[in-house]
């Protein structure tokens, strides 16, 4: 594969063209002073926008033609920055942007709480006489839910005042575990003594030699042992915060509170919870599989990472990764297609090689009114073409949100945000199962979907329950120990890990360097959005042309809908165990070819 250094060597059809945003720097100036203008006269709606329907309308409409301003600013600077982070240039723009944000922000703080102050029937009547003011509706209604569980403005203050002393736990766990603490040296393969850190940590769990291995997994907790009473004091007074303020609030629990915010039910993360926990046999036989390929007498908590095969040899270039995505593609019809066709070949979609000063890994971005923009970081492996079409998932989701609908209801909320991307990771997997004629491809692309379903549905949602049991004990007035936390968490290790499994004694101490238990309930998102992607890969391959036509329909909505209404266009209710166990079924099939082409081939050998 061809490697550039500079990005000044790279083919032009391979970058962005920035210039379709903004020409040059006197349209990116021009655009910055309307906003700067529209977000100095901004407060003048905080008198007027109770006293009617246009009124209410006029500062809706600024303040949505405000926020596409800025998105649009933002997506030119920061796509700009990303290509070259060496241009200082670059770098000052996305200041200037994300200050004018700030601005924008305070400037518009009294609409949130003016909006609370107006009642139902009022809003019902000007929506009757202003349908043009019905057209945000769905916008009023996302900030009318939050009506039960807001306080007096004086309270309010309160809080956001206050709100700017709390938060600092997750700050400082960041900064013990990444630049304070010291692990010590652990030799690696090569007897050379290496320092060991919170980064390197992973890449030497999927070291081939295991001394290695167990050399890092027992030098890291043995460090953290002495840190526990630090770190479990963090955690307690981080969960005691959002159980706080959730009770301040009225909410039932911090759960409920937590994903409250995501439009969603407790009901959608116990089930989650319930349905995995019913399954975990599939994952034990996962291990088993890993304890075979490895040859191990018994698997411990350092086997758990290493790779079971080396990499294939094919390289792909980026045209043939565009084809196969392409060819992926097809199931979901023309306009699917041709637009995704459009998008990588014609209109410049993809930024696709590495360069000097080029952000790493690889993305989808964009805002209403322009083209998606993907970053790749491609250098032609396997796992490049998967990105390519999990990337491209993300892109076309996007274009159907936008093209479908208002500007403000245009962006498709987190909760289903991995949706499409793992649909389109998924249809890949499967057509290469399908296609392919070399067992090593197909033995590669079943231990990748084995791999996904372990790290994403299983490893998170074991997160979710311990989270879930953080909190709960957090209101039942306990106080979160480091033996509290290492008791419990050591618990969900014997539970998702089973029998089979040695669970080392230092693995009670992971959460210790878990950096998401401070995210607030927020990794059940991976485990949802990986079992609504099997489902809906299970559906359209099983009912075809007219299922998919629903998964385009979803696609459609954007933020049109609640994610559980948008989900329901696709027939998918996630209170239920099916769309879990649909996850599960892939799963459980990933294994089973595995074990099967496995032992065919170790037979032949
Ligand atoms: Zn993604």
């Amino acid at each position: 594969m061809q490697q550039y250094n500079s990005r000044d060597e790279i083919p032009a059809k391979y970058k962005w063209d920035l210039s379709v945003i903004y020409a040059d720097d006197a349209a990116f100036s021009a655009d910055f002073d309307k906003a700067e203008k529209m977000i100095a006269a901004f407060p003048a709606h905080e008198k007027t926008m109770s006293s009617c329907a246009d009124a209410l309308l006029s500062m809706l409409k600024d303040y949505c033609a405000i926020d596409l301003l800025i998105n649009r600013l933002y997506e030119y600077a920061a796509r700009s920055f990303d290509v070259d982070t060496s241009v200082n240039a670059n770098q000052a723009r996305v200041g200037k942007v994300m200050d004018l944000a700030n601005r924008a922000g305070s400037a518009s703080y009294f609409v949130t709480p003016s909006l609370l102050r107006l009642d139902g029937n009022t809003l019902e009547k000007w929506y009757a006489e202003c349908p043009e003011l019905a057209a945000y509706r769905r916008l009023i209604d996302k900030e009318m839910r939050f009506k039960p569980y807001t306080l007096s403005d004086e309270c309010e203050k309160v809080m956001a005042d206050m709100g700017q002393c709390l938060g600092t736990a997750s700050d400082v766990r960041d900064i013990i575990s990444d630049s304070d603490i010291r692990f010590g040296k652990i030799k690696d393969e090569t007897g050379k003594s290496v320092e060991l850190t919170d980064t390197n940590y992973v890449p030497f769990m999927m070291n081939k030699d295991r001394r290695v291995r167990r050399a890092a997994f027992n030098t890291l907790y043995k460090t953290y042992n002495q840190f526990g009473n630090t770190y479990a004091t963090l955690m307690n007074g981080f969960v005691k915060e959002r159980v706080t303020d959730a009770k301040i609030r009225h909410f039932e629990n911090s759960l409920t509170a937590s994903v409250f915010h995501d439009e969603v039910t407790p009901s959608i993360y116990n089930n989650l919870i319930d349905t995995v926990s019913n399954n975990l046999d599939a994952l034990f036989e996962y291990y088993d599989i890993k304890k075979e390929v490895l040859g191990v007498s018994s698997l411990h908590m350092y086997d758990i990472y290493p790779p079971l095969l080396g990499d294939l040899d094919r390289e792909y270039s980026i045209e043939e990764g565009i084809r196969e995505t392409l060819d992926m593609a097809k199931i979901y019809g023309d306009e699917y297609h041709d637009t995704l066709e459009g998008g990588l070949t014609k209109k410049g979609w993809l930024d696709v090689f590495p360069n000097r000063g080029k952000r790493g890994g690889a993305y989808s971005s964009g805002c209403y009114g322009m083209e998606p923009y993907i970053l790749l970081n491609f250098k032609g492996t396997f796992d490049d073409v998967f990105t390519l079409a999990h990337e491209c998932g993300h892109s076309m989701h996007s274009y159907f949100s936008r093209t479908y609908n208002k500007p403000h209801e245009s962006d498709y909320t987190i909760f289903v945000a991995e949706v499409a991307s793992t649909v389109n990771e998924l249809l890949l997997a499967n057509k290469k199962l399908r296609e392919s004629q070399s067992d090593d491809e197909k033995l590669y692309v079943l231990n990748q979907l084995m791999d996904t379903y372990k790290g994403t549905l299983f490893r998170q949602t074991m997160f979710a329950e311990f989270e879930k049991e953080m909190h709960a004990l957090v209101e039942k007035g306990e106080i979160l120990t480091a033996d509290l936390l290492n008791k419990t968490y050591y618990g969900l290790v014997k539970k998702y890990f089973g029998p089979r499994v040695v669970c080392d004694e230092p693995i009670a101490r992971e959460w210790m360097r878990i950096p998401h238990f401070y995210y607030n309930f927020y990794v059940y998102k991976y485990s949802t959005c990986i079992s609504v992607a099997a489902t809906v890969v299970k559906k359209m391959e099983t009912e075809g042309p007219a299922y998919v036509k629903k998964y385009i329909e979803f696609l459609k909505c954007g933020g049109s809908k609640s994610p559980l209404d948008s989900l329901k266009v696709a027939d998918i209710d996630l209170t239920k165990p099916e769309v879990i166990e649909d996850a599960i079924e892939s799963f459980r099939s990933a294994v089973r070819q595995f074990k099967e082409l496995y032992a065919q081939k170790t037979n032949k050998n």
